[in-house]
């Protein structure tokens, strides 16, 4: 399987299309819940590069995030070296983000279509809860998790801290985890989607993990891949044909 896996990569890579292997057994058809990437993957944008523009420190932030994603540097430490340059950045920013987000393509035909098949969704985000929380209520998802950013004591600016548990690659994983556990589903019936070298945890935990649009580290340790940009070719990945898509958008 791995030998031909590898194969079917590079022809898809020297061909421009997508291919997927996947054995054809029971799990195949009966996924539960899918689990998003927030950044780069439900949303055009990396969240932390956005309140960095406003902060006046997009250039210092914008390396380290793209060396995270590529996953040259320790996430934990490239999060704790970003949100230290935002110290004094005025809260406000966090709304002024949130209005110039802009969804991948397909996302929201997606979800919805997820929903009516009752599918469980979530997004699981390196990024910050705000922005998460947002999402989730835009897409129509029941669970988001994220970092959270410390706010000074007058609650006007950002300290440069965070505040709970960092979410990492590890951190992914787990909470993906946890969702599947409270849902009492196992981690066969769970897709994952994300596009950096911080989600190939919780890719690989999932039954199925899928890079979209991915650093290239990503795409070569993911079992599945899509490069297309529209993120309704996940449903493809489900078993679900262009007919079925749109049955699904009529009746949405
Ligand atoms: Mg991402």
């Amino acid at each position: 399987m791995d030998i031909l896996r590898t194969e079917l990569i590079e022809l898809s890579a020297s061909h421009g299309t997508d291919v997927a292997l996947q054995p054809d057994d029971v799990f195949r058809k009966n996924k539960r819940l899918v689990v998003f990437d927030m950044d780069s993957t439900l949303i055009c944008q990396e969240v932390i590069d956005e309140i960095a523009k406003y902060a006046g420190v997009v250039d210092q932030v914008a390396a380290i995030t793209e060396a995270a994603m590529n996953g040259e540097i320790d996430f934990k430490e490239s999060l704790r070296r970003r949100v230290t340059l935002l110290n004094g950045t005025s809260v406000s920013v966090l709304e002024t983000v949130k209005q110039n987000l802009t969804f991948t393509e397909g996302a929201r035909f997606l979800c919805r279509a997820l929903k009516r098949l009752g599918f469980k969704l979530a997004v699981i985000s390196g990024g910050f809860m705000p922005l998460a929380l947002y999402v989730k209520a835009e897409l129509g998802l029941d669970y988001a998790f994220a970092n959270q950013l410390m706010v000074s004591s007058d609650g006007l600016t950002l300290t440069g801290e965070t505040t709970g548990p960092i979410v990492d690659g590890i951190r992914k994983a787990e909470l993906l985890d946890v969702i599947a556990q409270a849902e009492g589903i196992t981690l066969n019936q769970v897709v994952a989607v994300g596009d950096g070298a911080n989600d190939l945890p919780m890719l690989n935990t999932a039954g199925l993990g899928i890079a979209f649009n991915a650093k290239p580290r990503v795409q070569e340790q993911a079992r599945a891949r899509i490069n297309q940009k529209s993120l309704k070719y996940v449903l493809t990945l489900l078993g679900y044909s262009e007919k079925d898509m749109e049955q699904l958008s009529r009746e949405n």
